[in-house]
């Protein structure tokens, strides 16, 4: 049976890119929805080719799903800032790390519009997150530069876009998918139509070997109801150095014989890093016994 990825959905009819290449449009099996619940793009499905057409026979248990947009199966977020306009927040950079990293998506932060920086700020501030563990990349969308550099994070991944408005990241979609449009051949005029009506997330697949979520994911992020373990998962640095600390349930903020506080003290960690740390534990202990 051959297996492929649902990469638009509208009005009954998903589109799936099957191993190989092909792209074909198909009907789910009746009795699908009852047993497995709608079809989401990104779900790997298995399928009939028959005298009706192809049909969806089965979907492949999803990895994970997110909500907004709709689509399952994503495996990286790419979470873009502006290096200008508007000016890089710290605060908020960690922010998002944090919710990204506790929805266990692993990320690539990408610098953007590179061209209203010099490229040194670039460069360092890809560097501070480069030295905590996180991957990083810096590019313009307008001159296209860091294109190539983009494109190996994306290649083999299903990767969504992040960040706060105003970032670059539909600028940065568009640069980096292969054709404006997607192989048209197998879609009927009638499903074009409807994609400009829709709002439902398309796959973008890249030279079939990766793709991209075709509207931004998370554009602002919300820690209330995380637990300490998820804050820490956004700060590696820290949660490396726990060991070290006198007591096994330190949390970091006041207990003694602290070991990341001794770091921060001796200037291994850096104190912004820190200061938003505590900050973030305080908002998220707000509401808890
Ligand atoms: P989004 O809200 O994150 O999707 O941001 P957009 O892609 O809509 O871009 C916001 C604005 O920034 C638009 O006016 C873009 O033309 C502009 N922009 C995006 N990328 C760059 C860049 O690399 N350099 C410059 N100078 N402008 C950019
Ligand atoms: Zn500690």
């Amino acid at each position: 049976m051959p297996v492929g990825r649902v990469i638009q959905n509208i009005g009954g009819f998903q589109t799936v890119l099957i191993e190989g290449g092909e792209v074909v449009t198909c009907t789910a099996r009746g009795r699908l929805k009852r047993a497995q619940g709608e079809i989401v793009v990104g779900d790997l499905v298995s399928l009939t080719l028959g005298p009706e057409g192809a049909v969806i026979e089965a979907i492949e248990p999803r990895r994970n799903l997110l909500r907004r947009p709709l689509v399952a199966n994503v495996d990286q977020a790419v979470l873009v800032f502006a290096l200008r306009d508007p000016e890089p927040s710290l605060l908020v950079i960690d922010r998002f790390l944090v919710a990204l990293r506790a929805a266990e998506l692993p990320v690539l932060l990408c610098f953007n519009k590179l061209d209203l920086a010099g490229p040194e700020e670039g460069r360092e501030l890809a560097e501070y997150y480069r030295r905590l563990g996180f991957a990083a990349v810096i590019t313009s969308a307008l001159t296209q530069e860091g294109r190539t550099g983009l494109l190996n994070h994306l290649y083999g991944h299903s990767s969504v876009f992040c960040g706060p408005s105003g970032v670059g990241k539909s600028a940065l979609i568009n640069m980096v998918k292969p054709g404006a449009e997607l192989p048209t051949g197998e879609i009927s005029p009638k499903l074009r139509r409807g994609r400009h009506t829709t709002r439902a997330a398309r796959l973008i697949p890249l030279g079939r070997a990766g793709f991209v979520v075709d509207t931004p994911g998370y554009t602002q992020v919300e820690l209330a109801g995380l637990e300490r373990a998820d804050l820490l998962r956004g700060f590696p640095e820290i949660a490396a150095l726990a060991d070290g600390c006198r007591y096994r349930s330190c949390a970091h903020l006041a207990e003694p014989g602290c070991a990341v506080k001794e770091a921060v003290n001796r200037g291994s960690i850096a104190a912004a890093r820190y200061q938003h740390y505590c900050q973030f534990a305080a908002e998220i202990a707000v509401g808890k016994p």
